[in-house]
């Protein structure tokens, strides 16, 4: 999978980053300790110039197998003393060495000859952040979901308490085989707010998550579509197919074409195939959909995902109006 520059770039500076930040804190350990306890600072000289002598004895010869027994002796004694002067000071040894947070490849982002699998979470995190950009995530949560725009309306409520409930639910219990939802209704009844919910849980949980319009997504994968001789693509539709998680909002509202609705049909097929579940909410229901992406297109989605039908008036008016 290719990405664009700026995801490779950004992926890099953030392993730089936690690599200096490993490293910086290790040197202000050990600066701390030398500064609180001056022996460990004499020990160190001494071990580094019994090692320079050990190799002088090598080179001018004379009673070179005493001479070395002595300084390995020496130096034994040495890293004893450093050790519990280390201890007395309720430091290990690790606690001088830099952190790295992969210490496979010591955040350098490179490991057996190639790239090192946090440097591709990385990145794949990055790219699916960038595709995602657009949404107010933090303030979709389930707790600031409020029925009380739906009581007018008995059955209206009924239907969203157990949307609700089905919603946390399946944010709750969400894995990477998890089912496929269509949030079908009116503009304005909480089909984003409910669906960004869902995704704040699995990004919490530490799914790869994509969100967005699918009229953003469009976009992209037009733009990549004639950016294709200019180097690596962005990477939006294999992102788009392989995220744990796709929430493709208001699916309808985007620039029709014929190449964006076989987009959409080859990622939501792509996704089926791999089982990787998708949220899709859109205004169209089964016909509107059949007639915007054809039949091929929501017979598929008929049989493979779950129908929830939004109910109410317009949250949106209603909270403008009070
Ligand atoms: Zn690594």
């Amino acid at each position: 999978m290719s990405y664009d520059n700026t995801v490779n770039q950004a992926a890099r500076a953030e392993l730089e980053r936690r690599r200096k930040l490993a490293e910086e804190t290790a040197r202000q350990n050990l600066e701390d300790f030398l500064l609180r306890c001056p022996r460990a600072g004499e020990i160190r000289r001494e071990l580094a110039a019994n090692a320079a002598g050990a190799a002088r004895a090598v080179v001018s010869g004379g009673k070179v197998r005493e001479e070395m027994e002595r300084r390995r002796e020496r130096g034994l004694t040495l890293r004893r003393e450093y050790e519990d002067l280390l201890r007395e000071h309720g430091l290990t040894r690790q606690d001088l060495e830099p952190r790295y947070t992969c210490p496979i490849c010591r955040d350098t982002g490179f490991a057996e000859g190639g790239p090192c699998s946090c440097y591709k979470a990385l990145r794949r995190s990055l790219a699916y952040k960038q595709l995602s950009a657009e949404l107010p995530l933090s303030e979709c949560t389930f707790e600031g979901f409020s029925l009380k725009y739906y009581q007018g309306d008995p059955a209206a409520y009924e239907r969203m308490s157990s949307i609700l409930k089905s919603c946390r639910e399946y944010a709750e219990n969400f894995r990477e085989s998890s089912p496929n939802l269509l949030f079908w209704g009116g503009t304005g009844l909480g089909k984003t707010h409910l669906s960004l919910a869902i995704a704040n849980a699995a990004i919490a949980k530490g799914f790869g998550v994509v969100y967005g319009s699918a009229q953003r997504f469009a976009v992209a994968l037009e733009r990549e579509r004639f950016d294709r001789d200019g180097g690596p693509g962005g990477g939006t539709s294999e992102s788009l197919k392989e995220c744990d998680l796709l929430i493709l909002d208001d699916l309808g509202t985007e620039f029709s074409s014929a190449y964006s609705n076989a987009a959409v049909y080859d990622v939501v097929n792509a996704r089926l195939m791999a089982r990787r579940p998708a949220i899709i909410s859109t205004n169209l229901g089964l016909s509107g959909l059949e007639e915007r992406y054809g039949e091929r297109f929501t017979s598929r989605i008929a049989g493979n995902y779950a129908l929830l039908g939004f109910m109410g008036k317009d949250v949106r008016i209603q909270k403008i109006k009070s």
